[in-house]
């Protein structure tokens, strides 16, 4: 009982703190209703202003920014790591073999890649796909948080461990915080596994599609 209760309140400040970095992120340093604030950017002044990004050492290696793709007004987003090589190439997120596997998951809660919302936590590869680092984290995300300021799902699910983990500011493993929602900049947040680790692993396909069909029944309610 005790234990619950530490954890709903650990998770609180967690969210709290997302909050107020994702507040920070976009220029709010005092706690003002939204009318006072000016409007949000548009995912065209979102892509203008993050251009040909040299803010971090990626761009060195990279070959295109993968900015992200669909539906301005998707109900649904989904967040990834970062670009692969295949996406490096073509400039565009989820294109490759994990791309392939996310399209068919998409799908299979009878919805299309064209309705739906997809970015990357990072815009550029990383070199060898290794992890990004902490700077590159703070450097890229709030273009994504203001992508996602802009489009104001209702519903974001975080695709693995990174996308998760850093969304949600924990360190928590996915298998423990996967299969429910967290509230995050307004939303509700899924986590769930990652295509890449379900093509490896697909003993967890079960579970990524016991998720979907929670994510399924939240957007359908509308
Ligand atoms: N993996 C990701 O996390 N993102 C992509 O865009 C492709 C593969």
């Amino acid at each position: 009982m005790e234990k619950d209760i530490q954890r709903e309140l650990q998770e609180l400040v967690t969210q709290i703190k997302a909050h107020l970095r994702y507040q920070k992120d976009l220029g709010i340093d005092t706690l003002l209703s939204r009318r006072e604030v000016s409007p949000l950017p548009g995912l065209d002044a979102i892509r203008q202003e993050l251009g040909e990004c040299t803010r971090c050492r990626l761009h060195q290696g990279r070959q295109r920014v993968v900015f992200g793709e669909g539906n301005p007004g998707a109900t649904l987003c989904f967040v990834g790591e970062a670009p692969g090589r295949d996406e490096d190439l073509q400039g565009r997120p989820f294109v490759g073999k994990a791309g392939e596997l996310l399209t068919r998951i998409i799908e299979a809660i009878d919805l299309t890649r064209e309705e739906v919302y997809i970015a990357n936590i990072i815009k550029c590869r990383p070199p060898e796909n290794r992890n990004p680092q902490p700077d590159e984290i703070d450097t890229c995300l709030p273009f994504l948080q203001k992508q996602l300021a802009a489009i104001h799902p209702k519903i974001i699910c975080a695709l693995g461990t990174f996308a998760a983990q850093t969304l949600l500011g924990t360190e928590e493993r996915i298998s423990q915080l996967r299969g429910r929602f967290y509230q995050y900049q307004g939303a509700l947040l899924m986590p769930t596994y990652h295509p890449a680790f379900l093509l490896r692993n697909p003993q967890y396909k079960r579970d990524v599609w016991e998720d979907m069909k929670k994510i399924r029944d939240e957007y359908t309610k509308g």
